[in-house]
């Protein structure tokens, strides 16, 4: 069996306080986009699970997500194994989910190849405890308001065709530390959100791209002076908003045709960064258009 785990962004993305169990609440509008690591995933007659990955910076052992997704539903399948050929297209740690997105992908493929039928709502137990952003990808939508932890979702309509540019600097960002430089106050951006969702569903490409805001945007700006340079080098003709996805440091254009997204790709020149033009994920059109 072989699959698609799709990057996600976050249109929008507002963090409220720290919750007793140490994660924040949010309101984000997650999307998922051509961007897309690929899970191949072999039944085995052991009880073996390993993880083939191309990419060295990503563990192969039980640290990888693939491999906890897996350990996760082995109980129900005494004796079943499992061997994972991962290659990875997502930037590790750069905001994109690719993590989560792999871990949903196993969950969803083993249900399949072990023969479990496991619901919709038992796979997405599993999925959230792996992590917060785990139960988006296994839902069969390309977008989504997640609440809470990120893992309360509401699935939202994206009639349009949404075309971007992706730009990954050389820049490591911990999570933990993100979310120690934000200064929460008691606003929220929840009706931010609220607009957002409005303009996706009505497929008001250029509303969105101005309403797009990412609440570590402006203390990741003032920390990473690269990310300013992005920002102001995405600033284009016919792109209609830039913004942050995740806790950095991917920046994002919404751009008004996947032509003009190749366009203003090509015109980021920093050898340093990586760019790729890409449009909303379909589970027919996978892969972006790359440069390193
Ligand atoms: P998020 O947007 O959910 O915060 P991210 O895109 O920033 O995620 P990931 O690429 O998922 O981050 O990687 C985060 C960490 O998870 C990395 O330090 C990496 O070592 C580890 N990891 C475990 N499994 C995987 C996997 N399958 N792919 C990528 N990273 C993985």
């Amino acid at each position: 069996m072989i699959l698609s785990a799709p990057a996600k962004i976050n249109l929008g993305l507002a963090v409220r306080g720290r919750r007793p169990d140490g994660y924040h609440d949010i309101t984000t509008i997650f999307l998922k986009i051509s961007l897309a690591d690929e899970l191949g995933i072999d039944d085995t007659d052991n009880p073996d699970i390993t993880v083939h990955c191309d990419d060295p910076a990503v563990p192969s052992d039980s640290r990888n997500l693939v491999h906890r997704a897996a350990t996760a539903l082995q109980p129900a399948a005494p004796g079943r194994g499992a061997r994972f050929r991962l290659r990875k297209s997502i930037p590790v740690a750069a905001g994109l989910g690719g993590g989560s997105s792999d871990a949903a992908a196993a969950l969803s493929g083993l249900n399949t190849l072990w023969n479990f039928q496991l619901s919709p709502a038992e796979l997405a137990r599993h999925a959230a405890a792996i992590g917060a952003d785990v139960p988006f990808f296994l839902l069969p939508e390309v977008a989504a308001i997640g609440r809470g932890r990120g893992d309360e979702l509401e699935p939202l309509s994206c009639p349009a065709m949404l075309s971007l540019v992706l730009v990954k600097p050389p820049v490591k960002v911990s999570t933990a530390w993100a979310y120690r430089q934000l200064h929460l106050t008691l606003t929220d951006n929840h009706d931010a959100t609220t607009i957002l969702a409005h303009h996706l569903e009505s497929g008001d490409i250029e509303g969105l791209g101005k309403a797009c805001f990412n609440d570590f945007e402006s203390v990741m700006l003032a920390h990473f002076p690269v990310l300013r340079t992005i920002k102001k080098a995405l600033t284009q003709s016919g792109v209609y908003g830039v913004s942050m996805s995740g806790s950095g440091p991917t920046m994002y254009a919404l751009c008004r045709s996947y032509d003009v997204a190749q366009e203003v790709a090509q015109t980021i020149r920093n050898r340093d960064c990586r760019v790729w033009a890409c449009r909303t994920w379909r589970s027919d059109s996978v892969g972006g258009t790359g440069q390193h």
